[in-house]
């Protein structure tokens, strides 16, 4: 069997250009344009990176950016004033602040500082027991856009057994509780369970999101599986840098009925569901109707 592959990259396109419409819709008939402000403190250049294509697609999408770049000293005071005047400014329906934060920072001090109705990462402390009850929250981008991929894949997700492989509470906890709140029976694996290829195995949706390079191989997948690899792990091979996911592509995809690459698969999901995020967190600060399929 060769896996179909769920090709994130144009989905993401797709998503994206659905959110444009609704924004250009918004535009026309209400006068309103989203807004989204990105809190980068110090110069991490992987988070430089993240947070001008971040600037850059929410322009394209129709929304304003607002970009505040911060010292790597700033005090958290001064970062917390920030967020307090973003959180009332009508004109910033979304904010985000670029993690990790400098040491001297304390992260969930800052991300609990955000408006939960602007908390477009979904990581406010309310977000994520509105998420575990099951109510109407803001949700992680990441694990949004592995739901959207699935529920694009599979229809209906009742009923099938997942295993996510990774707790972290920005992509394993999450999914999980997207996962039971579409009726799978979950399971979260971790780095102290025992037997894991065994436990893998039993997954009809298997989510890989463990930071380790290529750890799930083909051994670990029943056969027609849908594999969902969140990893993203930069290595050297044969002298040359090289992206690579969580999961072992060739011998996975060899077992598996369907899985995303790296790139191209989950990655740009995550940046499509931030602006979907954005729009969807504007829609309910005006009372207008949510954007349909752009949401959990
Ligand atoms: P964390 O490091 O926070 O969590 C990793 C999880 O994997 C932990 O729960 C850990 O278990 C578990 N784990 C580690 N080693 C093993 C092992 N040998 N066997 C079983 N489980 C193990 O990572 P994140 O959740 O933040 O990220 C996971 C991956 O997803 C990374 O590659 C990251 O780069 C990527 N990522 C990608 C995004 C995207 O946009 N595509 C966004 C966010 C992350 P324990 O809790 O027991 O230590």
């Amino acid at each position: 069997m060769t896996a179909k592959v769920i090709d994130g990259k144009e989905f993401a396109a797709r998503v994206r250009a659905q959110v444009a419409e609704h924004v250009a819709r918004l535009k026309s008939e209400n006068g309103i344009v989203p807004g989204l402000a990105v809190v980068l403190v110090g110069e991490d250049p992987a988070s430089q990176v993240y947070v001008s294509s971040k600037g850059k697609m929410t322009v394209e999408v129709g929304m304003n950016s607002y970009e505040h770049k911060l010292a790597a000293d700033t005090s958290e005071k001064d970062l917390l004033a920030l967020i307090d005047r973003l959180n009332k400014d009508p004109k910033v329906n979304g904010i985000l602040v670029q993690l990790p934060l400098p040491g001297h920072l304390n992260s969930d001090l800052v991300i609990n500082s955000i408006d939960p109705a602007k908390d477009v990462d979904g990581f406010h402390i309310s977000n994520v027991g509105l998420l575990g009850t099951g109510q109407k929250s803001m949700v992680p981008c990441t694990p949004l856009g592995c739901l959207m991929m699935l529920r694009d894949h599979l229809g209906s997700l009742s009923g099938l057994n997942a295993v996510v492989v990774g707790r972290s509470n920005i992509v394993g906890k999450p999914m999980a509780q997207l996962l039971l709140g579409d009726s799978c029976t979950v399971t979260i694996a971790h780095s102290r369970t025992k037997d894991l290829p065994g436990v893998c195995r039993q997954a009809d949706i298997l989510v890989a999101a463990v930071g380790r390079p290529e750890m799930i191989t083909g051994d670990y997948v029943k056969p027609g599986a849908t594999v969902i690899d969140v990893g993203i792990n930069r290595i050297e091979r044969d002298g040359k840098a090289k992206l690579v996911g969580d999961v072992e592509y060739d011998s996975a995809a060899k077992v598996a009925g369907a899985i995303t690459p790296v790139p191209g698969g989950v990655g740009p999901m995550t940046i499509a569901c931030l602006l979907a995020n954005t729009l969807t967190a504007t829609c309910r600060a005006h009372n207008l109707p949510e954007p349909q399929g752009l949401t959990a």
